[in-house]
């Protein structure tokens, strides 16, 4: 399922940048991994006031149902990520043992600065986009 959402979401972007039709175009996640970027808060509302570098984790503790953060690339947009699986596309957000999380799938930005990336372990592993 979460496979099928992220075939989904590449495919928007490689359809939507590949207009010049001769060059391909597949996009790899990076072997660089951020450190730290993200801190975890959860919280119970949507945050008024969203900061960078916090990963918002929003609902009650048993029914989370979204996750809000600024886009690490630095655009200042905010993204807020659906957590319910009856809604497409949707996230899920895993806690490791040492209490950093990751995020999956992948965000994948389909507008403005169409950033690309993958939230593990606190930290941003960008996608990169290789010509062929
Ligand atoms: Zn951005």
């Amino acid at each position: 399922m979460i496979k099928k959402i992220m075939k989904l979401v590449v495919g928007t972007l490689y359809k939507s940048k590949n207009t010049t039709g001769s060059q391909k175009e597949t996009q790899v996640p990076s072997k660089k991994l951020y450190k730290k970027y993200y801190t975890y808060e959860s919280i119970e509302d949507i945050p008024d006031n969203v900061k960078p570098n916090i990963i918002y984790h929003v609902g009650e503790n048993n029914f989370k149902w979204l996750v809000v953060l600024k886009c690490p690339c630095g655009c200042g947009d905010t993204l807020q990520l659906n957590l319910l699986k009856d809604t497409s596309p949707s996230w899920r957000v895993k806690f490791h043992t040492d209490g950093d999380v990751s995020i999956y799938p992948s965000v994948n930005r389909i507008i403005n600065c169409r950033s690309h990336f993958n939230i593990t372990k606190n930290s941003v592993r960008w996608w990169e986009v290789w010509i062929r």
